[in-house]
């Protein structure tokens, strides 16, 4: 199937018609600029029009920005910071500005805020928002964006600053964010917010690509991002786009099953289950770091920010307990033990002499 039949959503009250399927920049970085142009293109011809990434992703701003060059005016650029303080922000949005050869960026973001304390360092005087507040002021920025992985920041932050769009991830492996879901969502109808969902296949996590997709549809948001490495990936997305039915329940309880022969016993649900640390670790939080250090893609930027969990890391004296209780045998001490060596800096010698012992 060919041709421009995409189902666009109003993003919130933006004014702006989305794709309901768009393309994330995480591949980009992996791939050259003729096979990330090949992908563009191709979306391009079947009704993409939103394309996101992160200063993260390297040179995917540049590649994005090339491929869509003679377009620009057609499409919605996204792409967003994961810098806490104004200036560093400031920064980034010039530097995106420019790798985009762009006069305006659609959508900016603070990306990926994780915790309250997060937040609240970036809402602060100096803190990122405000970059982008002024950058919006300004005519540098149409919207500003924040994206988030617990319902509870989100909705913090929707209380102390003019977002207009939401990013959030949103599949049927991540039960915490499922479940926060529906509440979330209501609340970005109420307040006229869009909502980009993020991480469908939680990276090949979730069993079937086509029931993972149909199951975001569902959830209806405004649109949802796919990172794409082939232009095979894209033409299954495309067509699972275009032909979407309802999904069963059946059908989820399936690919759940196969999600978790994929992952089980690395993949932390967000139950909950195991709060009664005697030391007091927010153990999911620890696990979720080392989830985007190990699977994300984003190893320097958690070294780099490892200052942050190292305390919580180190209070584990290894008693079992939660081990004991996770419904989902994962093995937390094993996972807390390659943390505490994989996140040292690249060249610290405990480093390289667990390298040389374990190849790790
Ligand atoms: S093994 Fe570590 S993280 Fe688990 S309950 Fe004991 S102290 Fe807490
Ligand atoms: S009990 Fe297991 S799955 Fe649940 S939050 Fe804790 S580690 Fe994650």
């Amino acid at each position: 199937m060919t041709g421009d039949k995409m189902q666009k959503h109003k993003l919130g009250n933006t004014g702006v018609e989305v794709s309901r399927l768009g393309l994330g920049g995480i591949p980009f970085q992996y791939i050259s600029q003729k096979e990330a142009g090949d992908i563009i293109g191709t979306a391009r011809e079947r009704g993409v029009n939103l394309f996101y990434t992160s200063r993260m992703y390297r040179d995917s701003e540049n590649k994005i920005g090339l491929a869509l060059r003679k377009q620009r005016h057609q499409v919605v650029l996204g792409t967003s910071t994961h810098k806490r303080k104004k200036n560093e922000a400031l920064k980034e949005i010039r530097e995106s500005l420019g790798n985009f050869d762009t006069d305006v960026i659609d959508i900016y973001s603070l990306h990926n805020v994780l915790t309250l304390p997060v937040l609240k360092e970036i809402m602060s005087p100096g803190g990122a928002y405000h970059a982008l507040d002024e950058m919006r002021s300004a005519g540098y920025i149409k919207y500003v964006g924040i994206s988030a992985h617990q319902p509870e920041t989100i909705l913090a932050a929707l209380e102390m600053a003019a977002f207009d769009v939401v990013e959030f991830p949103l599949n049927y492996v991540d039960r915490e964010a499922a479940e926060g879901s529906e509440k979330l969502i209501e609340e970005l109808r109420r307040r006229g917010i869009g909502l980009v969902t993020i991480k469908p296949m939680v990276f090949g996590y979730v069993g079937k690509a086509d029931v993972a997709l149909r199951y975001v549809f569902d959830c209806r948001p405004d649109a949802t991002i796919v990172g794409t490495y082939s232009l095979d990936e894209l033409k299954q997305n495309l067509d699972t786009e275009a032909n979407s039915i309802p999904v069963s329940r059946d059908e989820i309880m399936d690919a759940i099953a196969e999600s978790e022969k994929k992952c089980f016993k690395v993949f932390c649900r967000r139950c909950d289950t195991c709060v009664a640390c005697p030391q007091g670790i927010d153990i999911k939080t620890l696990l979720r770091w080392y989830e985007y250090f190990d699977r994300y893609h984003s190893a320097d930027w958690v070294r780099a920010h490892y200052g942050v969990i190292k305390p919580n890391l180190e209070a584990c004296d290894n008693c079992g307990i939660c081990e004991r209780d996770c419904p989902y045998h994962i093995p937390i001490k094993r996972e807390f033990a390659r943390a505490k060596i994989d996140l040292l800096p690249r060249r610290s010698p405990k480093r390289l002499v667990a390298k040389k012992l374990f190849g790790k």
